[in-house]
């Protein structure tokens, strides 16, 4: 981070700090936010999380997670906070339209802002920013920032689980965005103690056999391959919604399954939300789905995972995913995955 000095002497005295992430929290944005929570707590702040909209309930167990407010649920405080905030951080988000109304409250806050993220194209909105697209997480930024802030010995276990819990699941479980820096940031967050088995059960060990039987529906009746694309499409519609009681949270990871086929370099998930219709791009090797994301469907993200939305419901959505297909068709086919 540029002029990390400055932002230290800011953080020399206590301040009123607000750590925000964006909007379908994942275990990243929130892993990243209690970890930098923890941190700054030991260091006397006043520190309170805000998220747009709620968060999956498998991320229930970590530690402080209940004292999040939700903007969604009751705006009032939250908008008071950030108001009074002397410091509001924005973690694992490039651009302010990803926190929804929030982000018309930040942009004309006269406060510090402080931008930590691993998304491509950052906008240009914080005043320190601390922007990686090579790092696996927000979460992995957060050791480096607070290394950055000669602090490394403030890192505990309850900090290590919650960084921990964000690496496991932007990584897939150290499957995606790997590097030796982060296998040896991992080595070192079990020195301090962190459970890595207790980790991965309860997060990825915790479905309900609700969520088992939706897997198996949607990979036996919802899933289309169009091989001539190398591509996988999951879709599900607001019956199914209603079929499996469907929660936030319950379709997490279902796209990645699509990976797992030999001859599949794309796979796309779409459904429909109640005011939007979702779209969830993933893929294998160096075909980029960030700007199928960003010049179609609203959104962005990084090169092997990206999302974004339209207006326009489930069907008009899925046709105009495969229509636009054959302009991406010999990129995706002569990609390296
Ligand atoms: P997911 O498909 O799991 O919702 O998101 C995958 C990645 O794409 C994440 O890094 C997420 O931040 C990004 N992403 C998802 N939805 C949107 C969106 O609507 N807009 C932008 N800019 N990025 C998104
Ligand atoms: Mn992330």
């Amino acid at each position: 981070m540029e002029n990390i000095n400055e932002l230290k002497t800011i953080l020399s005295i206590p301040r009123n700090i607000v750590i925000t992430t964006h909007r379908n929290p994942d275990g990243d944005a929130i892993g990243s936010s209690l970890g930098l929570y923890h941190f700054l707590n030991e260091f006397g702040h006043t520190v309170r999380i805000i998220v747009p909209s709620e968060f999956p309930e498998f991320l229930n167990w970590l530690p402080h997670s209940d004292r999040i407010l939700v903007y969604d649920i009751d705006p009032n405080e939250p908008e008071e906070l950030l108001q009074r905030a002397d410091i509001i951080f924005c973690l694992d988000y490039n651009s302010l339209e990803r926190v929804d109304k929030m982000g018309e409250i930040i942009a004309p806050l006269k406060c510090t802002k402080v931008l930590i993220d691993h998304h491509l194209y950052p906008e240009n909105f914080a005043d320190f920013v601390l922007s990686d697209i090579t790092a696996s997480s927000t979460s992995e930024l957060i050791y480096d920032f607070v290394v950055e802030l000669g602090e490394e010995k403030i890192i505990d276990t309850t900090i290590g689980e919650c960084l921990f819990t964000g690496i496991l699941t932007d990584t897939g479980s150290f499957k995606y965005a790997t590097s030796s820096k982060l296998f040896y940031l991992a080595g070192k967050l079990l020195a301090l103690g962190v459970d890595d088995a207790k980790l991965q059960d309860l997060i990825f060990n915790s479905l309900s056999e609700k969520n088992l039987r939706l897997l198996g529906h949607v990979l036996h009746n919802r899933m289309e391959i169009l091989d001539e694309y190398e591509t996988g499409i999951i879709t599900l519609t607001k019956e199914d919604y209603e079929d499996f009681d469907i929660q936030r949270g319950d379709t997490e990871g279902l796209v990645n399954y699509l990976l797992k086929l030999k001859n599949i370099k794309v796979a796309v998930f779409i459904h429909e939300q109640p005011k939007i219709t979702k779209i969830s791009l993933r893929s294998k090797g160096d075909f980029s789905v960030e700007e199928i994301a960003r010049d179609h469907f609203k959104g962005g993200g990084h090169r092997n995972a990206s999302g974004g939305f339209s207006y326009i419901g489930l069907r008009p959505t899925v046709k105009k995913f495969k229509s636009i297909l054959p302009e991406y068709k010999a990129a995706i086919v002569h990609s390296k995955s």
